[in-house]
């Protein structure tokens, strides 16, 4: 077995530990219902190894979770009547993780829902854009 964490409620879940209910499983994944979704039928797709961020997960793991998504959207939607969906990836306390077991949500979305987006917006200054554009490049650079 992969990364494991005792103290993790969503280890505790892949364990079946702690309840949850399960729409799909693999050998390397969960899906389950969020206790507390933002709308019925909130999903939560969770790599059964622990990693704490999406930037930690493994890229063929993280290449295989992303296989699953488009299926487990389709069915989402389907069972939803959903007009359309979400999938969001909270990365780090400021980015609104509270488990920090990567997760990914798949929110089901309805014309009249309470969601809102866009964010709000903020825009480069000079050449702020261009910086930002080599930084990001530069870290990519040789993987
Ligand atoms: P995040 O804020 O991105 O870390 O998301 C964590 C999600 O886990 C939240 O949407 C919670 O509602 C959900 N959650 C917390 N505990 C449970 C649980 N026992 N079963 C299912 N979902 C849970
Ligand atoms: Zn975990």
């Amino acid at each position: 077995m992969g990364p494991h964490d005792p103290a993790c409620l969503f280890c505790k879940i892949v364990a079946g530990q702690v309840p949850a209910s399960k729409v799909f499983e693999t050998d390397f994944a969960v899906a389950f219902l969020d206790i507390d979704p933002v709308n019925l039928g909130h999903v939560l797709l969770v790599p059964k190894e622990h990693h704490a961020t999406l930037a930690d997960l493994p890229d063929d793991l993280a290449a295989r979770l992303g296989s699953l998504v488009p299926r487990l959207a389709r069915s989402v939607q389907a069972a939803t009547g959903a007009d359309g969906l979400n999938l969001i990836v909270n990365n780090g306390v400021v980015a609104g993780q509270t488990v920090h077991h990567s997760h990914w949500h798949l929110i089901p979305r309805f014309e009249e829902d309470a969601v809102r987006w866009p964010w709000p917006h903020v825009a480069y200054e000079g050449d702020g854009l261009a910086g930002m554009r080599d930084r990001i490049a530069l870290g990519l650079q040789g993987g």
